[in-house]
């Protein structure tokens, strides 16, 4: 994954730089839920953030503003140097490319193998046979899953399916990860796992978020922490 992930090195430059702003970024949803309320962010290249909260205090409604499956109602929202508001079509795919995506339930495709699982995104992107190969090697052995490449995802684990949302996340090599409790159907052992992959994932660049409600594995991972409750965001000191 280094290798294939050095394709998009950094300039020292571009290290320093936020690659997600949210500037008083309010969502109000067309039923009336105000889900987020004058919420100010800035992510830098290479962070690892935890954003924690009770259910309903709008954490997946933040992340989906950020690979724009919802719009922000009033403020800006700015990801890898482009705006939110105006983008659509094209260039919105473009942006969603450099966005890897975690679910808790994980959404992988029920008769399809891990390996076709990975590589679904990569095929309906155009890239070769020979490319696709490339990628998918060492994106199954950063999830330690290399041995399980042909079974389907029944015949696996929930922590195993977990792990093959991760790789089918970051095959692209995107810049940024985005984790929306990525450990919620999983035992501590597992979520662990998942938490030491997400980690290894960040040391090679990757902007890692992570949803979670589970303030244990918050504590034992040491990265920082904002907090959202009833739609407005703090940040925390553990
Ligand atoms: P969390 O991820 O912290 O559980 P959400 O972002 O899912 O919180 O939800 C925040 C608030 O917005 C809740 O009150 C929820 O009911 C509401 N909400 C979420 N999605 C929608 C939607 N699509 N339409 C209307 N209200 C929504």
């Amino acid at each position: 994954m280094t290798q294939v992930l050095s394709d998009r090195s950094v300039s020292q430059t571009q290290a320093t730089q936020s690659i997600i702003q949210l500037r008083n970024v309010s969502k109000l949803y067309r039923n009336g839920s105000q889900a987020l309320i004058e919420v100010n962010l800035d992510v830098k290249r290479g962070d690892f953030l935890f954003i924690t909260g009770p259910s309903g205090s709008g954490k997946s409604t933040l992340l989906k503003l950020l690979y724009g499956e919802e719009r922000a109602s009033q403020g800006e929202v700015v990801v890898d140097q482009d705006s939110l508001a105006k983008l659509r079509g094209d260039r919105l795919s473009h942006l969603r490319r450099r966005i890897g995506i975690v679910f808790q339930d994980y959404k992988l495709i029920p008769r399809r193998t891990v390996t076709e699982n990975i590589s679904f995104v990569l095929w309906a992107q155009g890239y070769t046979r020979k490319e696709i190969h490339r990628r998918l090697q060492p994106a199954l052995k950063m999830v330690g899953l290399t041995h399980k490449a042909d079974c389907f995802p029944e015949e696996l684990s929930g922590g195993e399916q977990q792990r093959v949302s991760i790789a089918r996340a970051i095959v692209g090599t995107p810049p940024i990860l985005l984790a929306d409790e990525p450990t919620g159907n999983l035992d501590p052992d597992n979520s662990w796992q998942v938490i030491k992959i997400l980690k290894k994932l960040n040391q090679i660049g990757i902007t890692v978020i992570v949803t979670t409600h589970d303030e244990s594995l918050i504590r034992l991972s040491n990265h920082p922490v904002v907090q959202i409750r009833n739609g407005r965001m703090y940040s925390v000191n553990y």
